[in-house]
């Protein structure tokens, strides 16, 4: 699939219907919109906008859900990194009992230095560089994802030089559509990702021979933002007849990393569900004495954020309302053409909508929120929350037109806290070195 499926024709994108659908908020008559009971317009007002706001409680409560669906499987949960890699999302996750997927050695460093220990931590990645594999079996990784003969052979090079063995579980390309947006799928024969599946046989008999291997299994993930199941189900029925395969031939092969890119409801309050996912999972493997290992990312922390934001102006008469946050804080919508709801976060009764293009101040078209979203009329200085931005969010932000990153605030136990302070504006040129310039 190309582009995005379209929203659904009865969707209600009125603030209080989206607000309605997470409840994690709530709009209070005098003070505005509340995060777990935090009102947003307190962390404007000291941290100012833009800045993210993070639920802790919201990334707990799914981390749970996630883990009880799987429960009884021997599946364990490592958080994909890349999502959202602030040390607090990453110390959460692991107190909630999840390891870590990284997808490069500063990753690798990151989540150690929240407390991580590598033997929760799983490295994916199609070009790992020498210095990261090194890096990784010198701490001690629990498994390093391969994607290619090639990495292959390097691995076995340097973990033997090192008198090392490297834990490796194959991941496999299973030539399957997950049905999302083309630039985050990852599973069709024509992705860079992963081995072809008619040579996995070989290979993981060949990894067999090498010096300095161990082969587990296999691993796959075959996209993000997947909604429906039977892309998973036809990925994992593939790497179950795979292991069979091995296992006949005399093969060991103990571990099944099934990935992740369980979808979130950033339209709509329908979002992929964590049981049906381990019920795709069990039906699979259920019985196959493996070692499961799924990699979620997006579900676990895409609703737990939001990018607060003010108007500086409308223009054309409401017809564009331009907010001091832009693509290169959010880059989604720019990037995937990705939806997000937007809602007011004043205490705001006014019941008129009017359609307005939410737009950023930065110098691309692109730069464009959301098209013709109703909303109440803003004032200049009204506050906005871009939400479900908890995900591929702050990680993805750029300095592009010298805007500096924006702050983080984190919500728990009904307060909040900076987490990540706004940086004065000479940071940005702070570690540039001027020439010799001829005058
Ligand atoms: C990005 C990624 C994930 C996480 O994807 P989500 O859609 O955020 O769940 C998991 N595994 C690998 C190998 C990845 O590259």
């Amino acid at each position: 699939m190309a582009s995005p499926s379209p929203l659904p024709d009865d969707l209600d994108l009125s603030p209080e219907a989206l607000i309605a659908a997470r409840p994690q908020l709530k709009r209070h008559a005098m003070d505005g919109l509340l995060l777990d009971g935090v009102p947003l317009n307190a962390i404007a007002d000291e941290l100012g906008t833009p800045v993210w706001v993070y639920s802790a409680n919201t990334m707990r409560t799914r981390l749970a859900r996630l883990t009880a669906a799987l429960a009884g499987l021997n599946c364990h949960i490592h958080y994909a990194v890349k999502a959202n890699d602030h040390l607090a999302t990453l110390r959460l996750m692991h107190q909630g009992g999840a390891g870590a997927d990284v997808v490069s050695g500063g990753e690798l460093q990151r989540a150690r230095a929240a407390g991580i220990p590598a033997s929760h931590i799983v490295f994916s990645g199609v070009g790992k560089t020498a210095d990261e594999i090194r890096l990784a079996l010198a701490c001690g990784i629990f498994q390093l994802n391969v994607e290619s003969a090639e990495e292959l052979a390097t691995i076995s090079a340097i973990a033997s030089g090192m008198g090392r063995t490297a834990n490796i579980v194959l991941r496999i390309n299973p030539d399957v559509d997950a049905g999302t947006h083309a630039k985050i799928t990852t599973g069709r024969a024509d992705n860079k990702f992963g081995v072809p599946y008619a040579e996995a046989a070989s290979l993981y008999a060949h990894a067999a021979t090498l010096p300095g291997i161990s082969p587990q299994g296999l691993a796959l993930h075959i996209g993000s933002q997947i909604l429906s199941m039977a892309p998973y189900r036809a990925a994992f029925a593939r790497a179950g007849e795979l292991i069979r395969a091995l296992r006949a031939a005399g093969h060991s092969v103990t571990r099944m990393d099934c990935g992740g890119g369980i979808g979130i409801g950033y339209a709509d309050p329908v979002e992929a569900s964590p049981e049906a996912f381990a019920g795709a999972i069990r039906h699979a493997f259920g019985h196959m004495d493996l070692q499961l290992m799924t990699e979620p990312g997006r579900w676990l922390v895409g609703p737990a954020g939001l990018l607060l934001a003010s108007v500086v102006l409308t223009k054309a008469d409401g017809r564009f309302t331009v907010l001091d946050a832009a693509m290169n804080d959010l880059v989604r919508p720019a990037m995937y053409d990705a939806f997000h709801a937007i809602v007011p976060v004043g205490p705001n009764n006014q019941t008129a909508l009017h359609p307005t293009d939410l737009v950023g101040p930065v110098c691309e078209t692109g730069d464009t929120f959301a098209k013709s979203r109703p909303m109440p009329r803003l004032a200049d200085g009204a506050r906005v929350a871009i939400l479900d931005a908890g995900a591929y969010g702050a990680v993805m932000s750029s300095t592009y037109n010298a805007r500096a990153l924006a702050p983080i605030a984190w919500v728990d136990g009904g307060r909040f806290t900076t987490i990540r302070a706004r940086k004065p504006i000479e940071s940005l040129w702070a570690d540039e070195i001027m020439p010799d310039l001829p005058a």
